[in-house]
């Protein structure tokens, strides 16, 4: 019996141990029943209840330190659970660090190639050379797989088109009147009012889906539009960005052309242009063929002037070339037109000026030119002339025909030696 009770005993000890409290407590007061059953006389003396004490004590002790070690071990193991949670948190901010340090190094960049952007197109003078301009950079910014300028700011619409090559990189395709597409898109822009919400957006139309495009305004008006096939959302903010760079340069663009068409002089001879000539000559013909008038239409070309250059440079050239330039307007009448017509060539139109007339005055001024010492910097130059010469009414009825008999004439000059005045 006592072998049993102590293998009740062993078996608490063992639950203290490992099993759960209730087994313990079961097993320890099975044996102490067992204990006092069979062993009760034992109880009469003080080692009878060390005895009990033992027997339940040990059990209850082991059981009240295992439970103790599991609580701490459980605290251990929560401890560790935080710390690892507080790690991954912080591997976690590294990381989302790293990420945002990607995304601003990527905006800085783009910002940069905005930058550029902005330099380059400051530089054009035509809608053409803005558009090339933006060619050149936009691939690194802007990935459409074709773009469009659409020019209104003069009096016939232009399109100025590029599509982007395999690498992504947008080549200069051609400039024309707009196409099918490009149409669609300016009757877009046409119908948008300047103060509607949508008017400063990035546009789309389910009848163009691969299309987007933005308009260019200026004082309220649209100038034109910016349209790009396959224009990704994300993309849309730097897409506007560059339209409203070329919707500033077009409008510098369209002052410079008004300033140029409103010039009349050139610069280095201080003559009129040749746009202002015509329109003056035009003026001048119709006059004369409504008083039954002549005049005589010279076009003038320095000799040899390539080799001037080459040999004392066009700094000297262009010394020479408003001497004569100067030269020729001294001995006209005020009356007479004089005008840079290219490079190193001069027209002239004599007014009330029949062939007769104006053969003396062409032969005048050829034997001007040729005497006329010339000094340019250091050198001390003469330069001789070539004219041709055509009259009104005698060899062509209109500028144009008038022109290009002159020319005939000059090339005849110039074929029979130069230095020398030819009359168609
Ligand atoms: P030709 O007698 O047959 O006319 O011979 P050329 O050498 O004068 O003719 P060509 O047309 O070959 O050369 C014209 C030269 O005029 C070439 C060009 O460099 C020069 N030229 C045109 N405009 C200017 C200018 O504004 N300044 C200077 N320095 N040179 C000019
Ligand atoms: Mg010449
Ligand atoms: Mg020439």
């Amino acid at each position: 019996m006592l072998r049993l009770i102590l293998f009740g005993w062993v078996l608490a000890c063992v639950s203290g141990l490992k099993w759960d409290r209730l087994w313990t407590m079961l097993l320890t007061g099975l044996t102490a029943v067992g204990f006092a059953a069979t062993h009760g006389w034992l109880l009469v003396a003080w080692q009878g209840w060390a005895m009990l004490a033992v027997l339940i004590g040990v059990p209850w002790f082991l059981e009240r330190e295992q439970r103790r070690q599991d609580k701490q071990l459980r605290q251990l193991q929560q401890a560790q659970a935080e710390q690892a949670m507080r790690l991954s948190e912080s591997a976690r901010a590294v990381l989302s660090v790293e990420g945002s340090a990607q995304r601003f190094e990527r905006q800085i960049g783009e910002l940069i190639e905005l930058y550029h952007v902005t330099k380059e197109t400051t530089r054009g003078l035509h809608a053409e050379d803005l558009f090339r301009s933006i060619l050149d950079l936009a691939p690194r910014i802007l990935h459409v797989n074709a773009l469009r300028l659409l020019d209104l700011s003069t009096d016939t619409p232009r399109a100025y088109r590029a599509n982007a090559n395999e690498d992504g990189q947008l080549i200069f395709k051609d400039q024309g009147a707009p196409d099918a597409t490009e149409a669609a898109v300016l009757e877009s822009v046409a119908a948008t009012r300047p103060d509607s919400p949508s008017a400063q957006a990035v546009m789309r139309d389910a009848n163009l889906v691969e299309w987007a495009w933005t308009v260019l305004w200026q004082e309220g008006k649209p100038i034109g539009a910016l349209a790009a096939e396959g224009l990704a959302g994300p993309q849309e903010p730097t897409f506007g960005i560059i339209a409203n760079q070329l919707r500033l340069q077009l409008s510098r663009v369209r002052l410079y052309q008004q300033v140029e068409a409103l010039a009349v002089t050139d610069a280095l001879t201080g003559l009129f242009v040749r746009r202002h000539f015509l329109a003056r000559a035009e003026e001048e013909l119709t006059r004369s063929r409504r008083h039954n008038l002549s005049c005589a239409l010279l076009m003038i070309d320095l000799d040899l002037f390539k080799q001037k250059n080459d040999t004392h440079g066009h700094l000297v050239g262009d010394v020479v070339l408003r001497s004569v330039a100067q030269l020729l307007q001294k001995h006209l009448r005020d009356v007479d037109l004089i005008a840079r017509y290219g490079g190193e060539e001069f027209v002239l139109l004599l007014i009330e000026t029949n062939g007769e007339q104006a053969l003396p005055v062409a032969q005048r001024l050829k034997q001007l030119v040729e005497v006329h010492p010339i000094q340019a910097y250091d050198e001390l130059l003469t330069q001789t002339i070539s004219v041709g010469l055509a009259i009104y009414p005698n060899h062509a009825h209109s500028l144009p025909e008038l022109i290009e008999r002159a020319d005939q004439a000059l090339l005849m000059a110039k074929r029979s030696g130069r230095n020398r005045v030819v009359m168609s």
